[in-house]
């Protein structure tokens, strides 16, 4: 069997989901099992609804919400589905108005979040396989909160592979082996006692990996609005090019440090299970895409072509300075500075030391405050919001002589302000401004990779 994801804008419209039905219909044969997203956009509205709950904020929620209804039954119209799922939809939707206008309690606030976001994939899922049956393929809907076991995590729960193993391969093989096509949601997931969660943003992709791994799936695709995995995001590089392959550790590289275009956790139940991945346009499915290698070993760098294989970053970055002269030679100043990002559950990026000063990024800024607060404890501790990581993603990148020196050449008008000094095979990274990004991304990838070609 295969596993089919597709993202939001591969079923924006009618014209895309059409597009979707006969792209399943040319993988029948190989027994796809369809993983989606919510409709573009969807996500974000939803948790947009969360800011107007306030009692005085009642039709504005109403209104939001009743926008949403309205737009997966234009879809369902569009598509000349039944009028019967079109009143589904509008009571789910009067369903999710009844819980946000419940006063909801701060303290399930996360909770509630998942549970309002988890709506968008349901009603995708529900319209896409309606649209499926009516092209006369044999469309199953699945809740995939009935497999996709999660711990309590709300917001970014963490699955339970062993249960997930155990689950999957019963609700969905039978379905398969009969010649069905299951639908279902990626990004959510239940607690064993049924609250729904969700994997993180942009969770559906890692949701396809999951369940192609519990499956043994020959391989995954995720379909999506660009060609495939590239040198740089097109938004920010028009000249990027498809990368025809990449090595998974590639892929977990460039995930990792802001393309988007897969979440940073889908590689690695790929990984183990050596199951490639491809990722495919589905707006020109006959395109061939990049195929992600199952291994970890690099995929060979051919003839002519850079050992620079793409430019990311990541923004939203907050980067932490703290500056102990107490530290010089002292051992137990790094173990001391990392038990309490520790403590705050908060993931570290980029690290730079110099003898007195130690520069750490991270994603997670909602908590920077309690956070400096205790850092202080070590010593003088500034805090520099709105940065971006920049990386410069290849293939054995330390043994290249004078790469640093092209790099930061490239980037010279652009101003620097974390070098990580453990450049490591793969990856050279750096802090720069938030606004600074697009820049050093287009002058990295003009004078990295487009003046190699
Ligand atoms: P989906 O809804 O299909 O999950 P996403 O919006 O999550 O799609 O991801 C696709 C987007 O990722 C593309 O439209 C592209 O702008 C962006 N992107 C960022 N970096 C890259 C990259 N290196 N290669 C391809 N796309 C990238
Ligand atoms: N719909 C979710 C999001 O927008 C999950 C996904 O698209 O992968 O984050
Ligand atoms: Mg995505």
């Amino acid at each position: 069997m295969i596993v089919c994801k597709f993202g939001g804008t591969s079923i924006g419209d009618a014209p895309a989901v059409r597009r979707l039905a006969g792209i399943v219909q040319s993988r029948l044969a190989e027994r796809p099992l369809v993983v989606l997203s919510a409709l573009s956009g969807v996500t974000n509205a939803l948790l947009g609804l969360l800011k107007h709950t306030a009692p005085s904020e009642q039709r504005t929620l109403a209104h939001q919400l009743a926008e949403l209804v309205a737009r997966h039954r234009q879809l369902a119209r569009a598509l000349e589905l039944s009028e019967e799922l079109g009143e589904r939809i509008a009571d789910e939707g009067q369903q999710l108005l009844a819980r946000l206008a419940a006063r909801p309690d701060p303290a399930g606030a996360d909770e509630l979040c998942d549970f309002v976001a988890a709506q968008g994939e349901l009603w995708s899922t529900r319209l896409v396989a309606a649209a499926l049956a009516a092209a006369n393929l044999e469309s199953v809907w699945v809740d995939a909160r009935s497999v996709m076991r999660t711990d309590a995590h709300f917001t970014r729960a963490a699955p339970d592979r062993a249960v997930l193993g155990d689950l999957a391969p019963r609700q969905f093989l039978p379905l398969l082996e009969r010649g069905k096509v299951p639908v279902t949601q990626g990004y959510i997931g239940a607690t064993a006692d049924g609250r729904t969660t969700t994997l993180g943003r942009g969770g559906s992709d890692y949701s396809a990996a999951l369940l192609a791994a519990a499956l043994h799936a020959e391989r995954v695709e995720i379909w999506t609005d660009v060609d495939g995995l590239m040198t740089a995001d097109p938004r920010l590089v028009p000249a990027a090019r498809v990368l025809p392959v990449a090595s998974h550790l590639e892929a977990a590289e460039l995930a990792a440090f802001g393309a988007q275009v897969l979440h940073p956790a889908t590689q690695a139940p790929l990984v183990e299970a050596r199951i490639p991945c491809v990722v495919l346009n589905s707006f020109a499915p006959e395109r061939p895409g990049t195929t992600i290698l199952a291994g970890v070993r690099p995929a060979p760098v051919g003839a002519g072509e850079s050992p620079v294989r793409s430019i990311s970053c990541k923004r939203g970055i907050t980067v932490l300075n703290v500056r102990s002269p107490a530290s010089r030679g002292s051992t137990g100043f790094l173990r001391a500075l990392f038990a309490i990002f520790e403590q705050h559950g908060i993931a570290v990026d980029v690290i730079a030391t110099s003898e007195v000063n130690v520069s750490v990024s991270v994603e997670d800024s909602s908590r920077i405050e309690a956070l400096r607060q205790d850092l202080e404890r070590l010593g003088d501790v500034s805090v520099f919001p709105h940065r971006a990581i920049v990386a410069v993603v290849g293939i054995g990148l330390r043994g290249i002589k004078g790469l640093a020196g092209r790099i930061f050449t490239a980037v010279q008008s652009v101003n620097v302000e974390v070098i990580s000094q453990g450049a490591s095979e793969i990856n050279v990274t750096f802090v720069v401004r938030e606004e600074d990004a697009g820049e050093a991304v287009r002058r990295l990838h003009a004078a990295l990779i487009e003046a190699v070609a």
